[in-house]
């Protein structure tokens, strides 16, 4: 074989980057797997890829929300935005939110939207995604001990059934 097959993610340090070659990573993972002494690396290459999926969601998620706050603060901060435009923002955002920082719980008189139902959803499946080299559920495998294995898809996921799916 001949060197740089997988383009080299041994070369990279940076996370921004690392994320960017998951397409590499699988094809690392699934050539450890297939060396038959390697199981070990290769669940280790599979967990980093799930931890990048669900990382992508959760910052996607917040993204979301905080993306007018920040354009308020820039706008403002180059004057083209009044400081009341920020609070405005900031009300938004909140009015946005059914969970209070502090504590995280829910607020009794506010119902949650859709785009937070499908948020909940996008929560739901970046835990239980899909273990390529053993074909089962990461977040429902690891819970029941090393030998525990729950095929994928997971009854979680059957039970979503298409709702929220890559959005
Ligand atoms: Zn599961």
């Amino acid at each position: 074989m001949s060197g740089g097959s997988f383009n080299y993610p041994c070369h990279t340090w940076d996370l921004g980057d690392i994320n960017g070659k998951r397409g590499d990573l699988e094809e690392m993972a699934s050539e450890l797997a297939c060396l038959g002494y390697a199981q070990d690396a290769a669940r280790e290459t599979e967990e980093l890829l799930v931890m990048l999926r669900q990382w992508e969601v959760r910052a996607t998620v917040r993204l979301e929300r905080l993306r007018e706050v920040w354009k308020a603060v820039e706008w403002w901060r180059s004057c083209d935005y009044s400081e009341d435009q920020v609070r405005e923002a900031l009300a938004e955002y909140r009015s946005g939110d059914t969970h209070t920082p502090e504590t995280g719980m829910a607020k009794p008189d506010v119902g949650p939207t859709r785009d937070q139902l499908m948020a909940a959803v996008a929560r739901v499946r970046a835990r239980h995604t899909r273990v390529a080299v053993t074909d089962e559920c990461y977040e429902c495998s690891k819970k029941d001990g090393p030998d525990y294995s729950t095929a994928w898809p997971c009854p979680t996921i059957a039970a979503l059934d298409g709702v929220g799916e890559g959005s």
